[in-house]
């Protein structure tokens, strides 16, 4: 009997790895529904997108790991009590297993077929084969997605127009005054920004707006955020949050079960750091709910605790945001370009365009949930370190 992780992206390969490092030996298979060798998925829509890279794939020894791959193989069903997993390809039994099916894109109503998304390796290659210069393409929707595929296309050449249903770019993720400093990067690379423009069809060929407006594309992108892939669970007792994640305990263990896990984007967890249970859609949850993974499945009690952390490229511009506030805490400027989150004088969440620094500095900083000088902290010209109270 094995350990069986169903999906093979970031977390359940993490998941893998982590778990011959800790020194796990026995039986370990890792599912996943794609056909492709498991690859990561951030710079689909930067360098492979772009043609600087073919592909993303881990450079990991899975036949040297002894990790067994059942590639283009999906998990229909669990039994968790049985522990027997359902595939499209026969049965398969386990000791304990490990939930990381991440999320799938969310597709417009009536979209058509000739639009694109991207979270695959397919969609990507597909959308890089048609950008082509002066190609014109419609992004719909400014979040994390959408404006680094529009940055692509307008490296690509094409002629690139976003649209956004919220007042301002970035909106599901940073308050309005922040997404809003990123307008000028749409008009400094050419392309164009739409806001406050809900789409109320697409057709192949364009993109229609609620108020009638046509925009005319070749190409069109739907980039609208993405819910966990959790579909397959439905009836197996395995319970699922108001948004459709598993909801995981403070050890990723789900279902209330000793044996089962979740992880990565498929996953919620209860954060005893900010007091809330989050669901954390980035690269490096993926990585570090994974370690916590491996460590539980051998018998640990790691309760996972993270500081969230993500980046995002997109027009020249980096942007990195780590730690996680709420309507509640205080938002202080830290010159142009870095903003920070207060509670009480605790530093917890910071954002940075451009400034590696200050994000490297703040993580520390609010993983030790050390506190701040404000009257230094907000002079850029002061290293953070250097403004602890
Ligand atoms: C285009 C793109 C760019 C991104 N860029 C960034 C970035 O710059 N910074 C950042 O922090 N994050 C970024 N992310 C987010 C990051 O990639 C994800 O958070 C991360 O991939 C989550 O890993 P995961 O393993 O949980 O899920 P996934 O990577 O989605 O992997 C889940 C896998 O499970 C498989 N699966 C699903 N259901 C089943 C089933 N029933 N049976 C078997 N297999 C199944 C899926 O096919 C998939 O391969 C980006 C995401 C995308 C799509």
């Amino acid at each position: 009997m094995a350990v069986v992780i169903v999906g093979a992206g970031m977390a359940g390969v993490q998941t893998a790895v982590a778990l011959r490092e800790q020194g796990y030996d026995g039986s370990l298979v890792l599912l996943g529904a794609e056909t492709h060798p498991p690859y990561d998925r951030p710079p689909l829509s930067k360098d492979v997108l772009l043609g600087k890279a073919e592909h993303s794939r881990f450079e990991i020894d899975f036949a040297g790991l002894g990790v067994e791959l059942a590639l283009g193989r999906r998990a229909l069903s669990v039994d968790v009590e049985a522990r027997l997993l359902k595939t499209d390809a026969g049965d398969l039994g386990f000791e304990q297993l490990v939930l990381a099916t991440g999320a799938a894109p969310i597709a417009l109503p009536g979209q058509p077929a000739s639009a694109f998304l991207l979270r695959t390796q397919d969609d990507a290659v597909a959308l890089k084969a048609a950008l082509r210069p002066g190609t014109r393409v419609a992004v719909v929707g400014a979040g994390w997605i959408g404006a680094e595929a529009a940055t692509v296309a307008r490296q690509l050449g094409c002629e690139v127009t976003v649209v956004e249903a919220a007042s301002s770019p970035l909106a599901g993720a940073l308050p309005a005054e922040l997404g809003e400093r990123t307008r000028g990067w749409y008009a400094a690379a050419g392309a164009r920004l739409i806001t406050g423009a809900a789409v109320s069809g697409v057709e192949r060929d364009a993109v229609w707006l609620t108020d009638g407006t046509e925009i005319a594309a070749d190409v069109v992108v739907v980039g609208i955020g993405a819910r966990p892939d959790n579909g397959w669970l439905a009836g197996s007792g395995i319970a699922l949050d108001d948004r459709g994640a598993v909801a995981a305990d403070a050890f990723l263990r789900a279902g209330g079960l000793r044996h089962v896990y979740a992880v990565g984007d498929c996953a919620s967890f209860p954060s005893r750091r900010y007091g809330e249970r989050l669901a954390v859609h980035h690269w490096d949850n993926a990585l570090q709910g994974a370690r916590v993974v491996a460590a539980n499945l051998r018998g640990g009690e790691v309760a996972y605790d993270p500081v969230p952390y993500f980046w995002s490229e997109q027009f020249g511009h980096m942007v990195q945001v780590v730690g996680h506030w709420d309507a509640g805490d205080e938002m202080v400027a830290r010159g142009e370009d870095t903003v920070l989150w207060l509670r009480g004088d605790a530093l917890i969440a910071l954002l940075a365009v451009d400034r590696p620094r200050d994000l490297a500095q703040g993580r520390k900083i609010i993983e030790a949930g050390a506190r701040l000088d404000l009257t230094k902290a907000v002079d850029p010209a002061i290293p953070l370190k250097a403004a602890l109270a």
